[in-house]
């Protein structure tokens, strides 16, 4: 068994922190977690930050609040790359000791000599535990630099360092890095350290195949957490862009994904990224919160929004209209809000075709007699008398539930019409109903 996938596997995220955290990287992270956890080995952090004038303390900070943010603890203190130059530097002075490098200077600027590594001049290969068997001819292979003429290292030579530095022996990185492995394999033999395992990740990328960028949606850690979205559905939707459970469970806890979590089932095509996707599966996560902690959220958002509920058993009653419908929690005022207050805003596209053709309202106050003459205001006896007033009037259930709906709550679509009536109740009913026509005035001046 390979020893880098048993309890002794030693794995690491190696982030440049150069900016926003796109969701490729953290997904590396995950990948990275998920296995050290599985196996009951070590996940590490190192922080690439040699980069002096890209990577800024706000970048880093971004890293660790990504990482807390969804849950992905580090086994020891993180390292941060630009500690460990001296290290780096001997480590050159070791490969060019041994033959392994040598000194140039490179187009002869004059600027000084660089350190050059030696590839050894014959075909490569390694196996990669998600892209398989992978080779690269000798003549493809070039030496390389690994200390500037400047005296910096380069970021092949601190990355293998300080992988041999941790006892890194599993290797989850994205693919823009197979090419580099090459070198990073050269130098661990020139070396004589013990070689790590590899697994190169495919890329997230949008609809058109290409790399998933800002420019399709949000692409960065911060932005789903801004936009009230739940860590543990991100970390589930990340987790299966790129890795599937082998049936079509979805829905996966922290702990079943730990359970079932594998090299193997990575695949080897790009993922895309699909937002409608992703957000089905945050309302999952909303739902499947406790009773009381769902009320809680609810309710803060709609004080948020200056929306106080009459009373509990009121609340109690609308939640579960709208529990289907809310996709993440900053969505909950808007979706809400008719339930809560008579201030609500028309959606004028539905108001111009719902309230706005002939014979609409009309009918609306036809309705609106037959709904005022119920003994019950309950949906069967609302559904009952809106089917009723429809066949005598020789007009399909269509051309009274529309209007209604848009009268009362100003919007299109929404929970189940007669539901949504009941829990209103008869007063907010027969008044909007009674209202319409001043509606359809005031957002239409002309008419
Ligand atoms: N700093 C490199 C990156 O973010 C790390 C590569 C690696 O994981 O080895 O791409």
């Amino acid at each position: 068994m390979n020893t880098a996938l048993t309890s002794s596997v030693r794995c690491r995220f190696a982030p440049s922190p150069t900016g926003n955290v796109h969701i490729g990287n953290i997904r590396t992270a995950i990948y990275n977690w998920l296995v050290a956890r599985h196996h009951g080995g070590k996940f590490l952090l190192r922080i690439e930050d040699t980069d002096r004038e890209r990577s800024t303390p706000e970048a880093v900070q971004g890293v660790l609040n990504a990482m807390d943010w969804l849950g992905l603890t580090i086994d020891e203190e993180p390292v941060y790359q630009s500690t460990r130059r001296e290290a780096h530097l001997a480590m050159a002075e070791q490969l060019l000791a041994s033959g392994h490098a040598y000194k140039e200077d490179k187009g002869n600027t004059g600027r000084g000599e660089a350190v050059i590594f030696r590839m050894p001049g014959e075909d490569m290969g390694f196996d990669d535990l998600v892209k398989g068997p992978l080779r690269k001819a000798a003549a493809d292979l070039k030496d390389f630099v690994i200390v500037r003429s400047d005296g910096n290292p380069v970021f092949h030579l601190s990355n293998v360092a300080d992988d041999i530095a941790m006892n890194i022996n599993l290797v989850i990185r994205g693919d823009d890095h197979v090419e580099n492995t090459y070198r990073h394999l050269a130098l661990y033999q020139a070396l004589g350290a013990p070689l790590p395992s590899f697994a190169h990740l495919p890329m997230i990328v949008n609809h058109q195949g290409k790399p998933y960028s800002k420019r399709d949606g949000d692409a960065y850690v911060g932005d789903f957490q801004a936009k009230g979205y739940l860590p543990e559905a991100l970390f589930n939707f990340l987790v299966l862009l790129g890795w599937s459970p082998g049936d079509d469970r979805e829905f996966l806890s922290r702990e079943e994904l730990v359970a079932l979590f594998d090299l193997d089932r990575v695949g080897s095509n790009p993922a895309q990224f699909d937002l409608v996707k992703f957000e089905n599966l945050n309302g999952q996560y909303m739902r499947a919160l406790p009773d009381s902690d769902y009320k809680t959220q609810f309710t803060a958002c709609l004080a948020e929004a200056g929306l106080i509920p009459d009373d509990d058993a009121y609340l109690d009653r609308v939640i579960p209209l709208l529990k289907e419908r809310i996709k993440k929690w900053p969505d909950t005022a808007e979706q809400a809000h008719y339930f809560f207050s008579d201030h609500f805003s028309f959606d004028e596209k539905a108001v111009r075709k719902r309230l706005q053709r002939e014979g609409a309202l009309e009918n609306l106050l036809a309705l609106r007699e037959a709904f005022a003459a119920l003994p019950d205001f309950t949906a069967t006896a609302l559904d009952e008398a809106l089917r009723n007033l429809a066949e005598q009037q020789g007009a399909k259930p269509a051309d009274f539930i529309h209007p209604v709906r848009v009268a009362v709550t100003g919007q299109a679509g929404g929970p189940s019409l007669f539901e949504l009536l009941e829990v209103l109740g008869r007063d907010r009913v027969l008044d909007r109903m009674a209202k319409a026509k001043e509606t359809v005035a005031s957002l239409n001046p002309s008419e």
